[in-house]
């Protein structure tokens, strides 16, 4: 990869990835999205279903979530660099059903140089980490959420991290009022997130 000079640039180039198998069954990459100089970075797990269909992140159910959740904490997503530790969509058919599942460490370490390269592009203050899958790309190891969560850890290139769930966690509870507390807690994070980029 050549080191590229902008996220432009960056886009193009992921089109060409082959670094894992993951470009073989996915419809087409899902590069980053959001300003150049973005102060908050949001790092999700992959693309699902209806991003690798639209090539755009977090356009989904989990993505309408994060909208909501974003609005909530004062955060306009417009203003924020959106990208996922794996851009290609990872899945297994079921009949007409294409099911999420999770990319493993060297899917995460193969499409980490792609990562890096936003990074080194946007420079972001605060990195939210969405997720075990990004956490683990975020920090360059795995960690449990409830380990790190809320917490505010400093990166090797100077930038800073937080992790949190990933919203799609959201979807899975069937309790309302448990579901309805644990949004309130990812909103609580994303709104500390947005008070540290500030200060
Ligand atoms: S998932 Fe990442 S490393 Fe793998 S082919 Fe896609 S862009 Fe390349």
């Amino acid at each position: 990869m050549n080191d590229p000079a902008s996220l432009k640039q960056l886009a193009g180039e992921l089109q060409a990835c082959r670094r894992c198998p993951l470009y073989r069954h996915a419809t087409q990459v899902v590069p980053g999205e959001g300003p150049a100089r973005a102060k908050l970075m949001l790092v999700g797990e992959q693309p699902g279903n209806d991003e690798d269909l639209a090539g755009r992140p977090f356009v989904g159910s989990a993505g309408h979530i994060l909208d909501e959740a974003l609005e909530d904490a004062g955060i306009a997503r417009d203003k924020v660099y959106l990208t996922n530790a794996v851009k290609h969509f990872k899945f297994v058919p079921r009949g007409k059903r294409r099911l999420h599942h999770r990319p493993n460490a060297e899917e995460v370490r193969a499409c980490h140089l792609w990562y890096e390269a936003e990074r080194r592009l946007v420079r972001p203050l605060l990195t939210v980490a969405l997720g075990a899958t990004a956490a683990r790309s975020v920090l360059g190891r795995a960690e449990t959420i409830s380990a790190v969560r809320g917490k505010i850890l400093d990166l090797p290139d100077g930038g800073h991290a937080t992790v949190t769930i990933h919203p799609s966690f959201l979807l899975r509870i069937r309790d309302a009022q448990d579901r309805t507390q644990q949004k309130r807690n990812f909103v609580a994070d994303l709104r500390r997130a947005a008070q540290f980029i500030a200060s």
